[in-house]
């Protein structure tokens, strides 16, 4: 099969290995033509241009820019894809961009794999980056059964675990396990580094290990995913800051009151809950 990658970056050149990988041809797309020769050196690609045509053989096309210019690069590459080739995003978001994509190409489903790290561009793209994580597709009344069938025999190469919902409830779910950590995960950067003692400060950045680590990891990536995360999913980021306000609040509350067993028996339920959202070999 022959594969595009629109977006050369983290998650493209990412997919760009394990696709070439499982035997297929890749070529890609991107917007500067150093990223295409660095796709190319590091065999993420097979080739790549900042010319469009580049897409025309293209059986499935994946589209990995940022959520902001999805729409226009869309509307640009229109008339280089083949008449029915198979097109899927990425994006971090659904609703707005199936809603945004769909009415623009027929063979178009959305798309999320759930795996990133801190760091972008193509220099961060790792081969087996999405062994195990989720991959969902967001079909719709209007989805091609036989391109979701392509789409889901792809998903099982990368070796991900293949869920699929709405739109909808996918940001509504994404908004909780993705996009609040993201924002809590910023305060908790910011709030430390509103140490008022220059010697603390120093102390406190020189102690920061594994549990910083953790916490920190997601507060600490590409700002403008972060952004977009905001922007595009507004709603449901909304909802979940305003619930995990009432958490925050909640045990501000019970440490203030000297409530210890209290506390205690929250974070056991919380202890228990994480199983919940995390698989034991993630732990
Ligand atoms: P990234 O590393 O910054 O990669 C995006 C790439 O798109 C850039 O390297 C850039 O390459 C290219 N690009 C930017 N504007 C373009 C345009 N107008 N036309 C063509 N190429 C363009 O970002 P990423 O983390 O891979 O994120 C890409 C998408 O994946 C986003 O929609 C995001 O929501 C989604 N996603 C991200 C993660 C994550 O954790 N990072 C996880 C799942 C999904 P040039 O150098 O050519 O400009």
């Amino acid at each position: 099969m022959q594969i595009g990658i629109v977006g050369l970056g983290l998650i493209g050149g990412s997919l760009g290995f394990d696709f070439r990988a499982a035997g297929h041809r890749v070529l890609g797309f991107s917007r500067q033509s150093e990223t295409c020769q660095l796709a190319v050196a590091l065999n993420a690609v097979e080739e790549a241009s900042i010319d469009p045509s580049i897409l025309n053989t293209a059986d499935v096309v994946f589209l990995c820019t940022p959520l902001g210019v999805m729409q226009q690069t869309v509307k640009s590459l229109i008339p280089h894809l083949s008449a029915d080739a198979i097109l899927t995003d990425v994006g971090s978001v659904k609703a707005a961009v199936v809603e945004s994509l769909e009415p623009l190409w027929p063979q178009f489903i959305g798309g999320h794999p759930m795996a990133g790290k801190a760091i972008a561009g193509i220099s961060a793209a790792q081969p087996g980056l999405f062994i195990g994580r989720p991959y969902v597709l967001t079909p719709t009344a209007q989805t091609s059964l036989s391109a979701k069938t392509t789409l889901m025999q792809l998903i099982q190469t990368l070796r991900s675990k293949y869920y699929e919902c709405s739109p909808a409830q996918h940001d509504r779910a994404v908004a909780g396990i993705s996009h609040l950590p993201v924002m809590v995960s910023a305060s908790l950067i910011a709030t430390c580094g509103q140490e008022s003692d220059a010697a603390v400060l120093k102390l406190a950045q020189a102690l920061a290990s594994s549990g910083f680590q953790d916490t920190s990891r997601v507060g600490g990536g590409n700002p403008e995913l972060g952004r977009m995360m905001a922007q595009y999913n507004r709603e449901e980021l909304l909802r979940s800051l305003q619930t995990y306000r009432q958490s925050l609040d909640r045990i501000a509350a019970l440490v203030e009151q000297c409530q210890w067993d209290e506390l205690e028996a929250l974070l056991n339920q919380t202890q228990q809950a994480r199983k919940q959202f995390v698989d034991p070999p993630n732990c």
